[in-house]
């Protein structure tokens, strides 16, 4: 691995067949966790082979943990978005996986808990790793006295549909849905969920929450959608007209107050160098990104050479620019170059994706194509550190690093799932430690009762619609009979 000059402002990692490029000590550092020490992905493997765990990941890891599990042919593992993390470790339970680390934040572990209650395994031990609370700014505004506050005028609204991002607490999920019809979104279809809702309930009022940006970034949405044609929005969704949308937006509101302070950082700066720099660079962005970003990647997506949405949604973005390159096998003069908005560990699944393209590729005699992979962080994203094997990490020295204070998008929450922690949970479990001694480590389950009902099954419920929803394309007949209201029922 070589260690380019930079050249542009922004840090960056060609990726090749058979090579990393980085530029940058940002990339530098990012592009040695892809080549993990031999050592360290035996001891793992070896313990998580001894305690029959499986490993339930976030896209948003650390990438040196990333690049250990990648590299371990332990086959119980997976790295995937917050949605799809409880069915994974179904899977891998069904495959023969004993127990279940969760390494994300703690409402995922949370959320595959309450999973696997409801289906019967409650008996499975399922651990989160680290024995203090691993937050999440996002969640926490959710669970804040301000949102209860927001939900109880919102609840009072005729028609009032709640949605609400999958990036909260299941115990805050079961109190909005106490209060208020409420459907669970993701970042990938939170648009078409609104849009769904409009059009079997024209009258509906939306009230998007907690995440501020997600629902500025909707609000500009259907303000373009409500300037289109009719033949324009049916292509959207067929059931919605312009004349709906624009009512809609009337009644929509956003919560005020709830960030990421990962997304936080994309800002009108950051924006306003990529316009200037790299005006070629294709974007891909997550749609909780800051209005600035945001209108740029959606600029790029309109003219075909961006994506705003899942962190899923992004990796099918830039796999598809590759295979368009396959196809073409011609020799670009440039990378494929895409800069990256969204959180810096993504870039391990990235990696691996595309090399396994290209490597395809090669092999079959084609060119040695070339994806450059763009970090729009602050010059400063790094700090210097007493180790001599690891100079710099990303991050800025003596801060939380990925504050507004110089973003290096890297979420310090999700990086407190470190190897080191991971290592010394498997060796307490490897050594016979018992439930009581691994209290700690066990995600919180939601116990109690809200309104004469288990908790957890309030808290379940929005999800549940999200899933109908998936699975249908439409709302159940109960949500959509809840947010019509009792009037409505009783005219009909
Ligand atoms: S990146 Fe970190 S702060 Fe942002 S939503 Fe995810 S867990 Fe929360």
């Amino acid at each position: 691995m070589g260690f380019l000059p930079r050249e542009g402002a922004f840090p960056a990692l060609r990726i090749r067949a058979k090579a990393l490029e980085p530029r940058g000590p940002f990339a530098r550092t990012q592009a040695e966790y892809l080549l993990p020490d031999e050592l360290a992905v035996r001891r793992l493997t070896g313990l998580l082979e001894a305690t029959g765990t499986a490993v339930a990941a976030h896209f948003y890891m650390d990438p040196q943990l990333q690049g250990v599990l990648a590299a371990s042919p332990w086959p119980h593992s997976s790295v995937t978005d917050s949605l799809a993390m409880a069915d994974r470790a179904m899977e891998m339970l069904d495959q023969g996986a004993r127990r279940v680390v969760v390494l994300g934040v703690d409402f995922m572990s949370e959320n595959v808990r309450a999973v696997f209650d409801a289906q019967g395994l409650a008996h499975v031990p399922v651990h989160r790793v680290a024995t203090e609370p691993i937050g999440c700014s996002l969640a926490e505004a959710a669970a804040s006295p301000a949102y209860d506050a927001w939900l109880q005028q919102a609840a009072a609204v005729p028609n009032a549909l709640h949605v609400i991002y999958i990036n909260t607490g299941l115990d805050v999920k079961a109190r909005a849905e106490v209060q208020i019809p409420t459907l669970t979104c993701t970042s990938s279809n939170a648009l078409q969920s609104i849009l769904q809702a409009v059009a079997q309930v024209p009258e509906v009022a939306i009230r998007f929450g907690p995440d501020t940006y997600m629902g500025r970034n909707l609000q500009v949405y259907l303000r373009r959608l409500a300037a289109m044609s009719p033949a324009q929005v049916a292509q959207v969704h067929p059931d919605v007209t312009p004349a709906m949308v624009a009512a809609a937006l009337e009644r929509f509101e956003a919560f005020p107050d709830g960030n990421c302070i990962v997304h936080d950082v994309f800002g009108a700066e950051v924006a306003r160098v990529i316009r200037a720099d790299y005006q070629q660079a294709l974007v891909a962005a997550h749609l909780e990104v800051p209005g600035e970003m945001f209108d740029l990647a959606l600029e790029a997506q309109a003219e075909g050479r961006g994506v705003v949405g899942s962190t899923s949604d992004i990796l099918h973005f830039i796999l598809a620019r590759v295979d368009a390159a396959v196809a073409g096998d011609a020799e670009p003069a440039e990378p494929i170059s895409v800069i990256l908005g969204t959180e810096a560990g993504m870039i391990t699944s990235i990696v691996r994706a595309v090399q396994a393209r290209l490597l395809q590729h090669r092999a079959a005699g084609g060119a040695d194509l070339c994806v450059e992979i763009i970090f729009p962080v602050a010059e400063d994203a790094v700090a210097t550190t007493d180790d001599r094997e690891l100079v710099v990490v990303p991050g800025v020295a003596a801060s939380e690093g990925c504050s507004a204070m110089g973003g290096c998008a890297t979420c310090p929450y999700m990086k407190m799932n470190s190897l080191d922690t991971l290592i010394a949970l498997l060796e307490r479990i490897r050594d016979g430690a018992t439930a009581a001694d691994l209290a700690a480590y066990e995600p919180t389950r939601w116990a109690g009762t809200l309104a004469g009902r288990p908790l957890a099954a309030w808290g379940t419920q929005p999800i549940l619609a999200m899933r109908h929803f998936q699975r249908t394309g439409c709302l159940s007949d109960e949500l959509v009979a809840r947010v019509r209201g009792p009037q409505a029922q009783q005219q009909e």
